[in-house]
């Protein structure tokens, strides 16, 4: 009796976890798709004289596309890795040589490695790569744009420690223990990139299946208007 309730009220759990899920998706395609509907319509009534109402058109309707592909991309990558059908190939990687390579390709004058240590980890470098970007999108994304995010790798005899420091908007101390479930994001946050920017919730959940396959810990630290402090702490061979 007693396992039959426990089973039901996991299975009320799964159904509200799902429906939660669809009402989540829905609501982020929404957006994107609201606003292409809007310029086609635009399109349609005013046609293709008008350069400067195309262009932006064209611009709009690219944007909303982009999102939506990242958001099903992200999703894509969650159910197959939710299924275990997302094998990793792990290796020994240079950290050191990873991250100099990482943060020259990701081409962005404010962001400056400020320690670099030698080291070397067992890891998928595709995966442990796309994990990097979230984190360090995030950091910029989060802080004003006149303000320099720092890379720090240090060593120790076990591990590495690798930190992404920004100096931004910060997250509530509330907050810290949510921004990694699913289409979680702060108001701080939305309020910032107020529809501009591809923001859908999925990135710091993303990363943090890639950080668990990996044996990683992250840390957060954060202040409210004063920045944040993701510490990642991987094992070294
Ligand atoms: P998003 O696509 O919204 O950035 P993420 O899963 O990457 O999704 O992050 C979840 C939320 O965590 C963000 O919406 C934001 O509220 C918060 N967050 C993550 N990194 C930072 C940061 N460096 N500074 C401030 N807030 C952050």
């Amino acid at each position: 009796m007693r396992l039959g309730i426990k089973r039901q009220g996991k299975a009320t759990e799964n159904f509200l976890r799902q429906q939660r899920f669809v009402n989540d998706v829905s609501h982020e395609l929404r957006t994107p798709l609201t606003i292409i509907r809007g310029y086609v319509d635009i399109l349609e009534r005013y046609g293709a004289q008008d350069s400067e109402l195309f262009r932006e058109a064209v611009t709009s309707i690219k944007k909303s596309a982009q999102n939506m592909q990242s958001l099903v991309e992200s999703l894509l990558f969650l159910a197959r890795a939710d299924q275990g059908r997302q094998p990793l190939n792990m290796a020994p990687v240079e950290l050191d040589e990873l991250l100099k390579k990482f943060v020259e390709d990701f081409a962005s004058t404010r962001v400056q490695i400020t320690k670099l240590a030698p080291c070397k980890i067992m890891a998928d470098a595709e995966f442990f790569k796309q994990m990097l970007t979230a984190f360090l999108d995030n950091a910029l994304r989060y802080s004003p744009p006149d303000t320099p995010v720092k890379v720090e790798l240090t060593a120790a005899a076990s591990e590495a420690k690798l930190k992404f420091i920004d100096k931004g908007i910060g997250i509530s101390k509330e907050d810290c223990g949510k921004i990694f479930d699913r289409f979680y994001r702060t108001d701080k946050a939305r309020t910032k990139l107020n529809g501009g920017e591809s923001s859908v919730g999925l990135g710091l959940s993303v990363a943090k299946w890639i950080a668990d396959r990996h044996d990683i810990e992250i840390a957060v630290k954060s202040k409210l208007g004063e920045g944040s402090t993701f510490t990642l702490t991987i094992p070294t061979i």
